[in-house]
């Protein structure tokens, strides 16, 4: 396509003769690429009508309960011997006294009313193959194997709670307990006395310092909320006893600010400590613990001889995240938990098609919230099972296995899976993509050492045809930059600008692609070739890359073909790299001023076609 209407007239309108030739250009530009054009077929895949859920935590059955209703086989696996999860670890849950152990038996009992849910208890995934629609899964159930083949696969694997020996004298100091013995103790006839005093310490192995080897840098979201539940449920009902807060910021959200205005009805004391003097817990003479804090409001060092020190410490991922993860190919952030395909846009899919994630699997959060995503995630997996079959993108990538030397370099950087080294005859090892799994980014074609790689609709035979016709017909007096922009931020941009007919200099020629993953040191050397007086690439800002991080990875190229640019003597600045998103057209229409300023300053290139 030319678009000679929000690329060109629309923006140039007081520039006629300008424009007039430049959609010249651009239809040109067009023409070049469609001469190369060849017709493309989507890959179907037909899915096998199962899903495999993993983690029966409330997560967990919630996915399985979902997808079930809807009448598929759902296999549901759990590491341990019982349902629930970490339901287990308390006794009561959102201070309504309900029973974890009734709720448990609520859950096992539906569970058991679905014929088409089978539930397996002590078992995990051992191996798995395949992608959407065909995973072949090995779980394993004692010494027993068991093959399955299954259409999608939930991760819900919950967290655990951080039980440190030694963190604030945990295991050492006997009165010093984690909230789920605390809550444990409360609901218990006679565990706790009826006039004790209790320092409640938030944070305990949460928000630790970055800078600390192993640290536990990340808010565990619940702590603060469930630490004021347990102590309400504890003035409930032992109501003579004191309770100090000790915490460094309480993140408390929506109705459970009501919970401390609450507390402090009750005569709860809220005391504010800094990350640098964290409260010191020691062996108490009078009473059981004493606590030395430092009140940050007060600035008063406090002494506070308490008969329980009570820990609302961190949620941390199980240690079985690391197997999962390579089993499936699955991200897990710096923190060990699993790394959703996007925090906000896609909070419930993995970068990989056909494995989902819900619940704590990937920070801790509320058991209502977790339910919520059991479902979110039952929702998109059921996307491909009720459809019964999955198109795959025709803009794919496609491996010459005679070019290919298997150096690995395009399965490091696919962030899908989609990519990977085979064994080949004779040693000859050789790249395959798989086209199910491709997303079409191109970031593997453009970083490929062999040039093995053919990126189809994005061929590097199109884009170099699209640059040679884009400056085939330069005036000796018209500046002239080529623009590489990805399809979904910059393109996008740049057609915002046009629709509010944002004025700009009719200087630019500009070239969509997928992603600038795509766009090669090779297109920016022949753009320069040509007479380029300017190359200037633009895509979606760090963070916003539809392919993940295909922006990153042209941000190295960049750095690499700038050197190269120097070397030619040509000034580093004809080579420009931006950001710029499908929401800002005012940004591109000042970029394509700004940029233009910066090449008439610097003249036509030295290396312009006399
Ligand atoms: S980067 Fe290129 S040469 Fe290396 S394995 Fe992949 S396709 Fe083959
Ligand atoms: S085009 Fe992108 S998604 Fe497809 S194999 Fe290459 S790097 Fe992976």
């Amino acid at each position: 396509m030319a678009n000679i209407r929000e690329h060109c007239s629309w923006v140039h309108q007081s520039a006629k003769d300008e424009a007039t030739s430049k959609a010249m250009d651009l239809v040109r530009m067009a023409v070049a690429k469609s001469r190369l054009l060849e017709p493309q077929e989507e890959a179907v895949t037909e899915i096998e009508p199962s899903a495999l859920v993993i983690g029966a935590g409330v997560a967990g059955i919630e996915a399985a309960k979902s997808i079930a209703k809807k009448g598929f086989q759902v296999y549901l696996i759990d590491k341990d011997d019982t349902i629930g999860g970490y339901l287990n670890r308390l006794t009561t849950v959102n201070f309504d006294f309900k029973s974890t152990s009734d709720m448990i038996e609520d859950l096992r009992n539906e569970l058991s009313s679905f014929d088409n849910i089978d539930l397996m208890l002590e078992s995990e995934v051992t191996d798995a193959k395949g992608s959407i629609g065909d995973f072949d899964v090995v779980i394993k159930t004692g010494k027993k194997k068991t093959e399955l083949k299954v259409g999608v696969v939930v991760v819900a694997t919950g967290a655990e709670a951080l039980e440190e020996k030694g963190l604030y004298g945990l295991k050492k100091i006997p009165e010093v307990i984690t909230e789920e013995e605390f809550n444990h103790r409360i609901n218990t006839e006679g565990a706790l006395p009826d006039d004790a005093t209790y320092a409640v310490i938030h944070c305990a192995g949460s928000r630790e310092d970055e800078s600390l080897e192993g640290a536990r840098t990340w808010c565990s979201g619940i702590c603060c909320t469930v630490a004021l539940e347990h102590t309400l449920e504890l003035l409930e009902k032992h109501p003579e006893s004191r309770v100090f807060h000790l915490y460094r910021d309480l993140r408390v959200h929506y109705t459970s600010e009501d919970k401390y205005r609450e507390a402090r009805k009750k005569g709860v004391v809220f005391i504010r400590f800094d990350q640098d003097s964290p409260p010191e817990v020691k062996k108490g003479d009078s009473t059981a613990v004493r606590v030395e804090v430092m009140d940050q409001i007060l600035g008063a060092q406090l002494n506070l001889d308490v008969d329980y020190v009570v820990l609302a410490t961190a949620m941390i991922p199980p240690e079985t995240n690391k197997e999962l993860a390579e089993i499936f190919k699955i991200p897990t952030n710096m923190s060990g938990f699993f790394m959703e395909a996007h925090p906000k846009l896609r909070p419930v899919d993995f970068q990989t098609d056909g494995i989902y994630v819900a619940g704590t699997a990937t920070a801790p959060k509320p058991i209502d919230e977790s339910i919520a995503q059991g479902r979110g995630a039952a929702a998109r997996a059921l996307v491909p099972l009720v459809s019964g079959i999955r198109k795959a993108e025709a803009i794919v990538s496609v491996v010459d296995p005679e070019v290919c030397v298997g150096c690995g370099t395009c399965e490091i950087n696919c962030s899908y899976n989609a990519i990977e080294v085979v064994p080949g005859d004779g040693g000859h090892d050789y790249a395959v993509s798989n086209a199910v799994l491709c997303q079409g980014c191109g970031k593997c074609a453009a970083g490929c050492p062999a040039g093995a790689i053919t990126m189809k609709h994005f061929t590097d035979d199109q884009i170099l045809a699209q640059i040679r016709a884009a400056l085939s017909d330069m005036p000796a007096n018209r500046p002239r930059i080529l623009t590489i922009v990805c399809n979904w931020c910059s393109y996008a941009g740049a057609d915002s600008a046009g629709v509010s007919r944002f004025q700009q200099p009719p200087t630019v020629r500009d070239i969509r692609v997928m992603c600038t993953g795509r766009v090669s040191v090779t297109h920016i050397l022949e753009a320069f070739r040509q007479g380029a007086d300017m190359v200037w690439i633009s895509g979606c800002h760090i963070g916003d890359c539809h392919y993940v991080d295909g922006n990153i990875a042209f941000e190295r190229r960049y750095a690499i073909a700038k050197k190269i640019v120097e070397k030619a003597g040509l000034e580093p600045e004809r080579l420009q790299f931006t950001q710029i998103s499908a929401s800002e057209g005012p940004i591109w229409a000042e970029k394509v001023k700004e940029l233009t300023e910066i090449v008439e300053k610097l003249g036509p290139s030295p290396l312009r076609k006399k």
